[in-house]
Protein backbone atom coordinates (compact mmCIF):
# COMPACT_ATOMS: atom_id res chain seq x y z
CA UNK A 1 0.00 0.00 0.00
CA UNK A 2 2.99 2.17 1.19
CA UNK A 3 5.07 0.98 -1.90
CA UNK A 4 7.35 3.81 -3.27
CA UNK A 5 6.93 6.05 -0.26
CA UNK A 6 10.40 8.15 -0.36
CA UNK A 7 11.80 8.96 3.50
CA UNK A 8 15.00 10.78 4.58
CA UNK A 9 16.08 10.60 7.82
CA UNK A 10 18.32 13.31 8.69
CA UNK A 11 21.60 12.52 11.24
CA UNK A 12 23.48 9.22 11.45
CA UNK A 13 24.35 9.46 15.06
CA UNK A 14 22.38 7.39 17.77
CA UNK A 15 19.11 8.66 17.77
CA UNK A 16 19.00 8.62 13.64
CA UNK A 17 20.35 5.01 13.33
CA UNK A 18 17.95 4.07 15.73
CA UNK A 19 14.88 5.97 14.07
CA UNK A 20 16.05 5.00 10.30
CA UNK A 21 16.82 0.90 11.76
CA UNK A 22 13.07 0.81 13.41
CA UNK A 23 11.37 3.07 9.77
CA UNK A 24 13.30 0.70 7.79
CA UNK A 25 12.39 -2.40 9.57
CA UNK A 26 8.58 -1.83 9.71
CA UNK A 27 8.00 -0.14 6.43
CA UNK A 28 9.61 -1.91 4.22
CA UNK A 29 7.90 -1.21 1.01
CA UNK A 30 8.75 2.37 1.54
CA UNK A 31 12.43 3.77 0.25
CA UNK A 32 14.63 4.98 3.27
CA UNK A 33 17.65 7.12 2.66
CA UNK A 34 19.69 8.60 5.77
CA UNK A 35 21.64 11.58 5.41
CA UNK A 36 24.09 13.21 7.50
CA UNK A 37 27.29 15.11 7.46
CA UNK A 38 29.33 13.31 9.97
CA UNK A 39 29.32 9.55 10.76
CA UNK A 40 30.88 7.29 13.35
CA UNK A 41 33.22 8.21 14.64
CA UNK A 42 32.29 11.41 14.30
CA UNK A 43 28.83 12.17 15.79
CA UNK A 44 28.28 13.12 19.59
CA UNK A 45 27.22 9.65 20.22
CA UNK A 46 30.42 8.18 19.18
CA UNK A 47 32.06 9.25 22.48
CA UNK A 48 29.30 9.21 25.05
CA UNK A 49 30.22 6.80 28.23
CA UNK A 50 27.07 5.43 26.58
CA UNK A 51 25.69 4.26 30.16
CA UNK A 52 21.45 3.78 30.28
CA UNK A 53 20.54 6.08 32.93
CA UNK A 54 18.07 9.01 32.53
CA UNK A 55 17.41 11.92 34.83
CA UNK A 56 13.28 13.14 34.01
CA UNK A 57 12.45 15.87 31.55
CA UNK A 58 9.81 18.53 33.02
CA UNK A 59 7.01 18.46 30.74
CA UNK A 60 6.63 15.22 28.90
CA UNK A 61 4.13 12.92 30.67
CA UNK A 62 6.00 10.05 32.73
CA UNK A 63 4.33 7.09 31.40
CA UNK A 64 6.14 8.42 28.01
CA UNK A 65 9.55 8.62 29.49
CA UNK A 66 9.09 5.47 31.28
CA UNK A 67 8.00 3.77 28.13
CA UNK A 68 11.18 5.30 26.15
CA UNK A 69 13.43 4.28 29.08
CA UNK A 70 12.09 0.98 29.09
CA UNK A 71 11.86 0.45 25.60
CA UNK A 72 15.19 1.36 24.85
CA UNK A 73 16.59 -0.81 27.85
CA UNK A 74 14.87 -4.24 26.73
CA UNK A 75 15.88 -3.26 22.73
CA UNK A 76 19.41 -3.37 24.28
CA UNK A 77 19.44 -6.07 26.96
CA UNK A 78 18.07 -8.35 24.17
CA UNK A 79 21.56 -7.53 22.29
CA UNK A 80 23.69 -7.80 25.45
CA UNK A 81 22.48 -11.29 26.01
CA UNK A 82 22.47 -12.26 22.40
CA UNK A 83 25.80 -13.34 20.38
CA UNK A 84 26.01 -9.86 19.14
CA UNK A 85 26.96 -8.04 22.18
CA UNK A 86 30.66 -7.89 21.74
CA UNK A 87 30.14 -6.48 18.21
CA UNK A 88 27.68 -4.45 18.88
CA UNK A 89 29.07 -3.08 21.62
CA UNK A 90 26.55 -3.56 24.23
CA UNK A 91 27.33 -5.06 27.47
CA UNK A 92 25.58 -5.50 30.79
CA UNK A 93 26.81 -3.10 33.82
CA UNK A 94 26.22 -3.09 37.51
CA UNK A 95 27.23 -0.48 39.75
CA UNK A 96 25.93 2.51 42.19
CA UNK A 97 24.54 5.68 42.00
CA UNK A 98 25.59 7.64 45.06
CA UNK A 99 23.75 10.72 46.48
CA UNK A 100 25.08 13.43 48.31
CA UNK A 101 21.19 14.42 49.69
CA UNK A 102 18.83 11.62 50.81
CA UNK A 103 16.33 12.03 48.31
CA UNK A 104 12.33 12.78 48.95
CA UNK A 105 11.49 10.16 46.22
CA UNK A 106 11.77 6.73 47.12
CA UNK A 107 12.53 5.59 43.86
CA UNK A 108 13.32 6.74 40.59
CA UNK A 109 11.41 6.55 37.43
CA UNK A 110 13.85 3.87 36.03
CA UNK A 111 13.61 1.54 39.15
CA UNK A 112 11.58 -1.23 37.66
CA UNK A 113 12.86 -0.87 34.72
CA UNK A 114 16.73 -1.91 35.13
CA UNK A 115 17.48 -5.22 36.72
CA UNK A 116 18.00 -5.60 40.59
CA UNK A 117 17.45 -2.33 41.82
CA UNK A 118 18.23 -1.48 45.28
CA UNK A 119 19.21 0.80 47.44
CA UNK A 120 22.94 0.68 49.38
CA UNK A 121 23.41 -1.04 52.57
CA UNK A 122 25.65 1.31 55.20
CA UNK A 123 28.52 -1.23 55.29
CA UNK A 124 28.51 -0.34 51.28
CA UNK A 125 28.61 3.43 51.72
CA UNK A 126 31.52 3.78 53.98
CA UNK A 127 33.01 3.67 51.22
CA UNK A 128 31.69 7.00 49.86
CA UNK A 129 31.80 9.27 53.65
CA UNK A 130 30.61 12.27 51.12
CA UNK A 131 27.80 10.95 50.14
CA UNK A 132 24.57 9.87 52.42
CA UNK A 133 22.66 7.28 50.23
CA UNK A 134 22.99 4.98 47.29
CA UNK A 135 21.79 2.94 44.22
CA UNK A 136 23.05 -0.48 42.96
CA UNK A 137 21.83 -1.87 39.84
CA UNK A 138 22.58 -3.24 36.70
CA UNK A 139 21.71 -1.61 33.53
CA UNK A 140 23.79 -1.53 29.99
CA UNK A 141 26.77 0.00 28.53
CA UNK A 142 25.95 0.85 24.93
CA UNK A 143 29.46 1.87 23.53
CA UNK A 144 28.55 3.47 20.61
CA UNK A 145 31.80 3.94 18.54
CA UNK A 146 30.76 -0.13 18.14
CA UNK A 147 26.94 0.04 18.19
CA UNK A 148 26.85 2.86 15.09
CA UNK A 149 28.45 0.97 12.52
CA UNK A 150 26.44 -1.83 13.62
CA UNK A 151 23.28 -0.29 13.09
CA UNK A 152 24.00 1.24 10.10
CA UNK A 153 25.09 -2.11 8.86
CA UNK A 154 21.96 -3.45 9.89
CA UNK A 155 20.12 -0.80 8.01
CA UNK A 156 22.08 -1.16 4.77
CA UNK A 157 20.85 -5.22 4.98
CA UNK A 158 17.29 -3.66 5.09
CA UNK A 159 17.74 -1.81 1.94
CA UNK A 160 18.61 1.56 3.28
CA UNK A 161 20.53 3.98 1.33
CA UNK A 162 23.23 6.28 2.95
CA UNK A 163 24.69 9.66 1.70
CA UNK A 164 27.46 11.88 3.42
CA UNK A 165 25.94 15.58 2.60
CA UNK A 166 25.28 18.73 4.84
CA UNK A 167 21.52 19.72 4.93
CA UNK A 168 21.17 23.51 4.78
CA UNK A 169 17.37 23.36 4.68
CA UNK A 170 15.08 20.83 4.66
CA UNK A 171 13.46 22.60 1.81
CA UNK A 172 16.31 20.81 -0.39
CA UNK A 173 15.12 17.58 0.49
CA UNK A 174 11.59 18.54 -0.61
CA UNK A 175 13.91 19.70 -3.45
CA UNK A 176 14.75 16.25 -4.00
CA UNK A 177 11.22 14.90 -3.51
CA UNK A 178 11.00 13.23 -0.31
CA UNK A 179 7.70 12.40 0.99
CA UNK A 180 8.33 12.69 4.47
CA UNK A 181 11.36 14.09 6.70
CA UNK A 182 12.66 12.63 9.87
CA UNK A 183 14.75 15.14 11.70
CA UNK A 184 17.36 13.71 13.94
CA UNK A 185 19.96 16.40 13.48
CA UNK A 186 20.66 16.57 17.47
CA UNK A 187 22.57 20.09 17.83
CA UNK A 188 22.64 20.92 14.40
CA UNK A 189 18.26 21.30 14.61
CA UNK A 190 19.20 24.72 16.09
CA UNK A 191 20.31 25.82 12.38
CA UNK A 192 18.44 23.29 10.73
CA UNK A 193 15.37 23.95 11.66
CA UNK A 194 16.10 27.06 13.53
CA UNK A 195 15.04 25.88 16.84
CA UNK A 196 16.16 28.81 19.26
CA UNK A 197 15.72 26.32 22.35
CA UNK A 198 18.45 23.92 21.46
CA UNK A 199 21.75 24.49 23.11
CA UNK A 200 25.39 23.29 23.80
CA UNK A 201 25.56 21.26 27.07
CA UNK A 202 29.66 20.65 26.90
CA UNK A 203 31.17 17.24 28.56
CA UNK A 204 34.84 16.27 28.46
CA UNK A 205 35.65 12.64 29.29
CA UNK A 206 39.09 10.60 29.78
CA UNK A 207 39.21 6.73 28.56
CA UNK A 208 41.65 5.36 30.52
CA UNK A 209 43.11 1.46 31.11
CA UNK A 210 42.02 0.01 34.68
CA UNK A 211 41.10 -3.44 33.56
CA UNK A 212 40.70 -4.33 37.47
CA UNK A 213 37.67 -1.91 37.45
CA UNK A 214 34.45 -3.98 37.10
CA UNK A 215 31.70 -1.67 38.33
CA UNK A 216 30.67 1.75 37.70
CA UNK A 217 29.95 4.15 40.10
CA UNK A 218 28.14 7.70 39.27
CA UNK A 219 28.05 10.26 41.54
CA UNK A 220 24.13 11.84 41.67
CA UNK A 221 24.76 15.41 40.24
CA UNK A 222 26.17 13.76 36.95
CA UNK A 223 29.03 15.51 36.77
CA UNK A 224 31.62 12.51 38.14
CA UNK A 225 31.61 8.67 36.57
CA UNK A 226 33.58 5.67 36.52
CA UNK A 227 32.08 3.27 33.35
CA UNK A 228 34.23 0.64 32.86
CA UNK A 229 33.48 -0.68 29.33
CA UNK A 230 34.66 -3.19 26.98
CA UNK A 231 38.30 -1.81 25.95
CA UNK A 232 38.66 0.87 28.71
CA UNK A 233 36.91 2.48 31.24
CA UNK A 234 35.29 6.44 30.66
CA UNK A 235 35.67 8.31 33.66
CA UNK A 236 34.32 12.30 33.69
CA UNK A 237 33.23 14.74 33.71
CA UNK A 238 31.87 18.10 32.98
CA UNK A 239 28.20 19.69 32.10
CA UNK A 240 28.86 23.25 31.05
CA UNK A 241 25.70 24.74 29.56
CA UNK A 242 26.08 26.82 26.20
CA UNK A 243 29.80 26.00 26.02
CA UNK A 244 30.89 25.57 22.31
CA UNK A 245 34.57 24.53 23.10
CA UNK A 246 35.37 21.08 21.18
CA UNK A 247 38.89 21.33 22.73
CA UNK A 248 39.89 18.88 26.16
CA UNK A 249 40.74 21.81 28.50
CA UNK A 250 43.47 20.64 30.38
CA UNK A 251 41.95 22.21 34.07
CA UNK A 252 39.06 19.83 33.28
CA UNK A 253 41.33 16.80 32.63
CA UNK A 254 42.57 17.26 35.73
CA UNK A 255 39.54 17.58 37.61
CA UNK A 256 38.16 15.24 36.08
CA UNK A 257 40.98 12.15 37.34
CA UNK A 258 41.38 14.65 41.17
CA UNK A 259 37.76 13.92 41.30
CA UNK A 260 37.25 10.41 40.22
CA UNK A 261 40.53 9.06 42.10
CA UNK A 262 38.36 10.36 45.12
CA UNK A 263 35.72 8.09 44.75
CA UNK A 264 38.07 5.39 43.37
CA UNK A 265 41.66 5.70 44.71
CA UNK A 266 43.01 3.03 41.99
CA UNK A 267 42.42 5.32 39.55
CA UNK A 268 45.71 6.96 40.40
CA UNK A 269 47.55 3.78 38.91
CA UNK A 270 45.64 4.05 35.45
CA UNK A 271 47.20 4.96 32.30
CA UNK A 272 45.60 7.64 30.25
CA UNK A 273 44.03 6.78 26.97
CA UNK A 274 42.71 9.63 25.52
CA UNK A 275 40.46 12.97 25.69
CA UNK A 276 37.46 13.42 24.39
CA UNK A 277 34.69 16.26 24.23
CA UNK A 278 31.09 16.64 23.01
CA UNK A 279 27.98 18.41 23.09
CA UNK A 280 25.58 17.56 24.47
CA UNK A 281 22.34 18.48 22.33
CA UNK A 282 20.00 20.02 24.97
CA UNK A 283 16.82 21.63 25.17
CA UNK A 284 14.55 21.43 27.95
CA UNK A 285 12.33 18.91 26.75
CA UNK A 286 13.59 16.55 23.47
CA UNK A 287 11.28 17.22 20.56
CA UNK A 288 9.51 14.36 19.59
CA UNK A 289 6.70 15.48 17.33
CA UNK A 290 5.25 16.38 13.86
CA UNK A 291 4.56 19.27 11.71
CA UNK A 292 3.78 19.93 8.30
CA UNK A 293 5.57 22.64 6.46
CA UNK A 294 5.30 24.02 3.31
CA UNK A 295 7.68 23.72 0.93
CA UNK A 296 7.80 24.78 -2.32
CA UNK A 297 4.66 24.63 -3.36
CA UNK A 298 3.57 21.38 -1.29
CA UNK A 299 3.19 20.00 2.49
CA UNK A 300 5.72 18.02 3.30
CA UNK A 301 5.09 16.30 6.88
CA UNK A 302 8.64 16.15 9.34
CA UNK A 303 8.59 13.85 12.20
CA UNK A 304 11.23 15.81 14.65
CA UNK A 305 13.57 13.21 16.83
CA UNK A 306 15.90 15.78 18.66
CA UNK A 307 17.18 17.29 22.12
CA UNK A 308 17.75 14.10 24.26
CA UNK A 309 20.50 15.98 26.24
CA UNK A 310 22.73 14.16 28.10
CA UNK A 311 19.97 10.58 27.79
CA UNK A 312 20.48 10.43 23.96
CA UNK A 313 21.80 6.48 24.09
CA UNK A 314 19.28 6.19 27.17
CA UNK A 315 16.61 6.89 25.32
CA UNK A 316 17.06 6.83 21.63
CA UNK A 317 15.04 3.33 20.81
CA UNK A 318 12.37 4.58 22.77
CA UNK A 319 12.31 8.01 20.77
CA UNK A 320 12.91 5.58 17.41
CA UNK A 321 9.53 3.83 18.00
CA UNK A 322 7.42 6.60 18.75
CA UNK A 323 9.09 8.87 15.73
CA UNK A 324 7.97 5.62 13.54
CA UNK A 325 4.29 5.95 14.84
CA UNK A 326 4.42 9.42 13.44
CA UNK A 327 5.63 8.22 10.43
CA UNK A 328 3.38 5.98 10.25
CA UNK A 329 0.68 8.54 11.14
CA UNK A 330 2.47 10.56 8.26
CA UNK A 331 1.59 7.53 5.91
CA UNK A 332 -2.00 7.45 7.07
CA UNK A 333 -2.76 11.16 6.24
CA UNK A 334 -1.16 11.41 2.89
CA UNK A 335 -3.00 11.73 -0.03
CA UNK A 336 -3.33 8.64 -2.67
CA UNK A 337 -0.79 10.36 -5.10
CA UNK A 338 1.96 10.45 -2.96
CA UNK A 339 1.66 7.10 -1.87
CA UNK A 340 1.82 5.07 -5.84
P1 LIG B 1 24.54 13.30 17.38
O1 LIG B 1 25.26 12.09 17.82
O2 LIG B 1 25.22 14.62 17.58
O3 LIG B 1 24.21 13.13 15.83
C1 LIG B 1 23.67 14.19 15.08
C2 LIG B 1 23.72 13.79 13.62
O4 LIG B 1 23.06 14.79 12.85
C3 LIG B 1 25.14 13.68 13.07
O5 LIG B 1 25.24 12.63 12.16
C4 LIG B 1 25.30 15.01 12.33
O6 LIG B 1 26.25 14.94 11.28
C5 LIG B 1 23.89 15.17 11.78
N1 LIG B 1 23.56 16.53 11.39
C6 LIG B 1 23.36 17.60 12.19
N2 LIG B 1 23.07 18.69 11.45
C7 LIG B 1 23.10 18.27 10.15
C8 LIG B 1 22.90 18.94 8.90
N3 LIG B 1 22.58 20.23 8.84
N4 LIG B 1 23.03 18.21 7.74
C9 LIG B 1 23.35 16.89 7.77
N5 LIG B 1 23.53 16.22 8.94
C10 LIG B 1 23.41 16.91 10.09
N6 LIG B 1 23.88 9.73 26.85
C11 LIG B 1 23.47 8.62 27.51
O7 LIG B 1 22.34 8.19 27.31
N7 LIG B 1 24.29 7.99 28.40
C12 LIG B 1 25.55 8.44 28.66
O8 LIG B 1 26.26 7.83 29.47
C13 LIG B 1 26.00 9.60 27.99
N8 LIG B 1 27.24 10.11 28.24
C14 LIG B 1 27.65 11.23 27.59
C15 LIG B 1 28.91 11.76 27.89
C16 LIG B 1 29.36 12.91 27.26
C17 LIG B 1 30.68 13.47 27.61
C18 LIG B 1 28.53 13.53 26.28
C19 LIG B 1 29.00 14.73 25.54
C20 LIG B 1 27.26 13.02 25.99
C21 LIG B 1 26.80 11.89 26.67
N9 LIG B 1 25.53 11.37 26.43
C22 LIG B 1 25.11 10.23 27.07
C23 LIG B 1 24.57 12.08 25.57
C24 LIG B 1 24.55 11.51 24.17
O9 LIG B 1 25.86 11.52 23.64
C25 LIG B 1 23.63 12.34 23.27
O10 LIG B 1 22.36 12.51 23.87
C26 LIG B 1 23.44 11.64 21.93
O11 LIG B 1 24.69 11.35 21.35
C27 LIG B 1 22.60 12.47 20.97
O12 LIG B 1 22.49 11.73 19.80
P2 LIG B 1 21.97 12.41 18.45
O13 LIG B 1 21.87 11.31 17.45
O14 LIG B 1 20.77 13.23 18.75
O15 LIG B 1 23.10 13.46 18.07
Amino acid sequence: MKEGVRIAVVGAGVVGLSTAVCVAEALPLCSVTLLADRFSPDTTSDGAAGILYAAKFPDIPMQRQKRWFKDSFDHLLAIAQSQHAPEAGVIMSSGCQILREITEEKEPFWADSVIGFRFMTDKELQRFPDHKCGQVFTTIKCECSSYLPWLKNRFVQLGGQVVQRKINSLQELSGDSYDIIVNCAGLGSKTLVDDGQVYPVRGQVLKVEAPWLKHFVRDGDGKTYIYPGVHSVTIGGTRQEHDWRLQVDKGDTSSILERCSRLEPSLVHAKVLGEWVGLRPSRRNPRVEKELLRMQGRTVPVVHNYGHGGWGVTLAWGTALDALGLVRQCLHEMPLRAKL
